[in-house]
């Protein structure tokens, strides 16, 4: 049988359900990649990302990988005789528009479409309490999540499968790469390796801390499906360290659970009530949010995290946290103009973590928090900034501090010598401002 791989968000070859299936039904397997219609419109930092993850699987596949760029329609009609197509099965808003689409478009052709797996361990939509409503809180989704446990890594024999070769190349991004990217299902596997000899015992006391290397730095790789979540979990065991971590990964499940069964939430607010409150507007303020995004509101730990945002097309969680709430209850802006940004710039761009990261940080998201948050961006910066390396590796107007007062150049004789911008808005009257529009809307 002849049959279509459709790659997505799934870009590797081994723990990769759906294509196992297909290779075990396909006597001949032609491996495609739709290019996303929007791709000249994203960050070249998103762009280079996704040709780096492209190439990898292209290099890695014995006839290389069919990438068309052309529109769906097209595509299909450019593939010839077929007699299925298979795809990992998508749970985020577009990605399921995009399935729906494309099994009307086979279907007219009589060309079936069947979705296998997801890019979770455990799929969207599976968890449930004991009267089958799902749930909207993490900690008692994370103990059914873990007492459902997933399978172990699919294995796929490269070899042994009759590959379509390609008659394809790379598309080109639209502007040069501001450095060198790397990223592949093989880069990904080493970086997990890495991440276990050197960070992940001390996961759980240093993942809090920007200034210090100790997350796994896999999300990119976890967004593109470079690697799956599986594998991640196939080699955890239960030290606090592994806890920790698999507490994480888990988190992005729920995420994607809450966004499955709730596709509105992908740029709508899961709390109804927070569309009435009282928000800034982006043209009035447009010089706010300018600062925001160009990391120059004079609050070191927020522009050092706009800043590595910026350059690097990633940013520490705890810093999204940080600037998320600062955009939101310092600025008063609505969440989805900052998801939109770093929907603009990560390079770990993930629709369900990056809407719902959003909306917990932003207080409208699902929460078992009976309080509202307000970071404060000083004490955060004190806190798990305690010597200021992470601002002084991305704000050089600060180097010539040289220890954790930066945080406060306020308070310092030469805290603008070198240009540092004065900061536009005072905290502790825009945390009481935030409060006073939370009211608002309590009544
Ligand atoms: P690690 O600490 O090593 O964690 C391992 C993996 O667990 C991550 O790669 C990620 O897949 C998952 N994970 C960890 N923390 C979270 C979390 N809070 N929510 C969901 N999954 C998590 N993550 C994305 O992958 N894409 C996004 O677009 C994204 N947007 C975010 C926006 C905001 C406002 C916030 C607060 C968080 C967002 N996150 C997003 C979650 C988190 O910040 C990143 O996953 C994490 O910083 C990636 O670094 P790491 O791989 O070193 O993480």
């Amino acid at each position: 049988m002849r049959v279509v791989f459709l790659f997505g968000r799934d870009l590797r070859l081994q723990d990769n359900e759906a294509l196992s299936y297909a290779a075990s039904v396909a006597t001949e397997l032609i491996p495609l990649y739709l290019m996303p219609t929007d791709f000249d419109q994203l960050a070249p930092i998103r762009q280079h990302s996704l040709m780096e993850s492209l190439r990898s699987l292209s290099d890695s596949l014995p006839g290389g990988l069919q990438i068309s760029r052309l529109p769906l329609e097209d595509a299909l009609s450019s593939l010839g005789s077929v007699e299925k197509v298979i795809a990992t099965k998508a749970f985020d808003t577009g990605g399921m528009l995009f399935q729906a689409d494309l099994a009307e478009q086979l279907f007219e052709r009589g060309i079936p479409l069947e979705l296998v797996g997801s890019n979770y361990a455990v799929s969207p939509g599976t968890i449930v309490k004991d009267d089958g409503t799902p749930l909207k809180v993490y900690t008692p989704f994370y103990k059914r999540w873990l007492v459902h446990g997933w399978d172990r890594p699919f294995k796929l024999d490269v070899g042994a499968v009759n590959w379509v070769p390609a008659s394809s190349s790379l598309p080109e991004p639209s502007a040069p790469a501001p450095f060198k990217i790397r990223a592949g299902e093989a880069f990904a596997l080493r970086t997990f390796r890495r991440f276990q000899e050197r960070a992940l015992a001390e996961y759980s006391e240093n993942r809090n801390r920007p200034d210090l290397s100790g997350t796994s730095h896999l999300s990119h790789a976890l967004a593109h499906g470079e690697i799956h979540p599986r594998t991640l979990l196939a080699e955890l065991g239960d030290s606090n360290g592994h806890e920790v971590f698999r507490k994480e990964i888990a988190w992005r499940e729920f995420y994607a659970d809450v966004l499955y069964r709730n596709p509105h939430t992908l740029d709508d607010y899961f709390e109804p009530r927070f569309k009435n409150m009282r928000y800034a507007d982006p043209i009035v303020d447009v010089d706010k949010l300018e600062a925001w995004k160009s990391g120059k509101t004079g609050y070191p730990i927020v522009d050092a995290a706009m800043r590595q945002l910026n350059q690097t097309g990633w940013m520490h969680n705890r810093s999204r946290m940080i600037v998320a709430s600062f955009l939101v209850k310092d600025l008063h802006f609505e969440w989805q103009i900052g998801a939109r940004y770093f929907e603009e710039k990560l390079t770990d761009f993930d629709p369900a973590s990056n809407s719902h990261g959003w909306q917990w940080t932003a207080g409208c998201g699902t929460d078992a928090s009976p309080y509202y948050r307000v970071f404060n961006p000083i004490l955060q910066g004190v806190k798990f900034d305690p010597n200021g390396d992470y601002v002084r590796k991305f704000v050089p107007e600060l180097r010539h501090i040289e220890d954790g007062s930066l945080h406060e150049p306020w308070e310092l004789i030469d805290g603008y010598q070198h240009g540092y911008p004065e900061r536009i808005v005072d905290h502790s009257v825009e945390r009481d401002e935030s409060l006073r529009r939370l009211e608002e809307i309590k009544n």
